[in-house]
């Protein structure tokens, strides 16, 4: 029976004895005990009324059960919905509305709002906590572990994943099996993944990083995991030795340059360190050169395409760069406006085609117009650039490119020069309705703890650092950034904040 990702990722571990997941108390699941998890978890579904095709929700702790989750909905042929834990029983409404889930596994310890929603919309709803305890643990192990699996071709979605509402509401990602499965092969080989290799997993398993690249990959390489329920810098120091590849996110990354553990001695047994999700500065990849002897290999991708670009494993890895476009897949610069290609070395809109792309976001035909060509290019919303040695330079979203008297202004430029001021913790770049330049250049900074940085000296201090034209028109102290549930900065609540700063 053919099940693209079932048949490539879950069923090769059904004999194997070796340790597949690791878990911090120092007790291990093997691959066999994992594989049987899944089918059980298949089998619940089926017994709960899922049919193929049907959305499976699931707002869950990370565990091993919560993993097995995964394996299940694609052995049943539903398609997985995974939610970030942080979002609120307000939140969840919209997913579920939106989605048309016909199943909800949740942690339901906050209250009885969720399944309030889930009666109303009439969801199957079960439980699962963070010891990977519930109603779905029941029913899983009432469950025999023989599976009759639900035949799904490549074209068929196998996860609708949500984006992180960083630019507006998220939206829906339909991923097919042919998307996840090309990908993930696609990464195994370019990082060299092999059976011999233990991922140390401290990333969320509902955002694309740490459920696709990081779970699919080991999968297919057949790689074992180091599974913690979160980014914990103590256990990452204890457990560094044990493991072989790290993927975090950047502040992973300057989390650890900051610990007087980070070392040459403790890393010495790592074999690669990947980050992603977000810029990391060239600093900290200097920094962590400097602590640990390895060179942070930078990737990129998004929700909707996994991942496009990745610096190389053997060459160069240029910091400040997100590489070179993956095997199989094609990335142009384009103008925004027009949507013609550029020259090389020009800043422009990134647009990726290739097997990873998505299949469009779910109900919503007009933003996929909108963002898929019908020659198949994703029009990603990230300007960049490729230099003379063909790195990908992520410039910034077009959604936050400031135009002011005519002049286009990149946010990250002036905000990496404020962010290395006296007493800023970090900042944000914004531009907000002016009369006379259509848009003025606003600096949002937020203080160092306990310090109080002297705005009217960061104001004179830029003026050495940056062209007239990019420096702020004000530079505000705010206490912290608005963020969503995957802490990135929304630029969005910043513009509508301080719309009538000059009007
Ligand atoms: P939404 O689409 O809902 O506004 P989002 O784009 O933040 O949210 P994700 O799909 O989680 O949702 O994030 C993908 C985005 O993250 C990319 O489009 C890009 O802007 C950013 N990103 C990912 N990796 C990197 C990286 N290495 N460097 C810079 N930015 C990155
Ligand atoms: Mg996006």
């Amino acid at each position: 029976m053919t099940n693209v990702l079932y048949n490539a990722l879950f069923s090769p571990l059904r004999h194997s004895r070796e340790a597949f997941l690791h878990l911090p108390e120092g007790t291990a699941m093997s691959g066999a005990a994992f594989w049987a998890l899944c089918v059980r978890a298949a089998n619940a579904f089926v017994d709960a009324g899922i049919r193929p095709g049907d959305r499976i929700a699931v707002q869950v702790q990370k565990s091993p059960e919560a993993l097995a989750l995964y394996g299940g909905a694609v052995a049943a042929g539903a398609v997985f919905l995974p939610l970030n834990t942080a979002y609120t029983a307000t939140e969840m409404s919209y997913f579920l509305k939106d989605s048309g889930a016909s199943l909800l596994v949740a942690d339901m310890s906050s209250g009885p709002e969720i399944q309030t929603i889930c009666d109303e919309l009439g969801i199957t709803a079960f439980t699962l906590d963070e010891n990977g305890q519930g109603t779905m643990t029941d029913l899983i192990d009432a469950q025999p572990d023989k599976l009759n699996v639900v035949e799904r071709n490549g074209d068929d979605l196998a996860a609708i994943l949500y984006t992180s509402g960083t630019t507006g509401r998220s939206k829906g990602a339909m991923l097919t099996h042919d998307n996840l499965l090309s990908n993930a092969a696609v990464l195994a080989k370019l990082w060299q993944f092999t059976s011999e290799d233990c991922l140390l997993h401290a990333l969320p398993i509902f955002h694309t990083h740490g459920l696709f690249v990081a779970t699919n990959v080991s999968l297919l390489a057949r790689s074992s995991m180091i599974f913690l329920p979160k980014f914990d810098l103590n256990l990452i120091f204890q457990l560094l030795p044990k493991a072989t590849v790290l993927m975090g996110v950047p502040t992973f990354y300057t989390r650890m340059i900051e610990d007087p553990r980070l070392s040459h001695e403790l890393t010495s047994g790592m074999r690669l360190f990947i980050s992603g999700s977000a810029p990391l500065l060239k600093e900290t990849h200097i920094e962590f050169f400097e602590r640990s002897g390895h060179r942070i290999l930078e990737r990129y991708g998004m929700t909707e395409t996994n991942m496009n670009t990745s610096n190389p494993y053997l060459g160069e890895r240029r910091p400040g760069t997100v590489g070179y476009p993956l095997p199989e897949i094609e990335i142009k610069i384009s103008d925004p406006d027009s949507g013609v290609e550029l020259e090389r070395g020009s800043v422009g809109m990134i647009e990726v085609r290739g097997p990873n792309v998505f299949k469009g976001y779910w109900q919503m035909p007009q933003k996929t117009a909108e963002e898929l060509r019908p020659d198949g290019f994703f029009i990603t919303g990230d300007l960049g650039r490729f230099d003379e040695d063909g790195y990908l330079h992520i410039v910034g979203r077009q959604k936050d490119l400031i135009i002011s008297g005519g002049y286009n202004i990149y946010p990250k430029e002036i905000e990496l020069v404020l962010d290395e001021c006296p007493d800023v913790l970090e900042s944000a770049v914004i531009g907000v309705p002016q009369a006379d330049m259509g848009e003025a250049v606003l600096g949002i900074i937020v203080a160092l703890p306990g310090r109080t940085p002297d705005i009217e000296a960061i104001m004179n201090s830029l003026k050495g650092k940056l062209a007239r034209f990019k420096q702020p028109r004000e530079i505000l102290l705010v206490n912290e950034l608005p963020r969503n549930a995957m802490g990135k900065v929304q630029k969005a609540l910043l513009r509508e904040r301080f719309a009538r700063q000059y009007q």
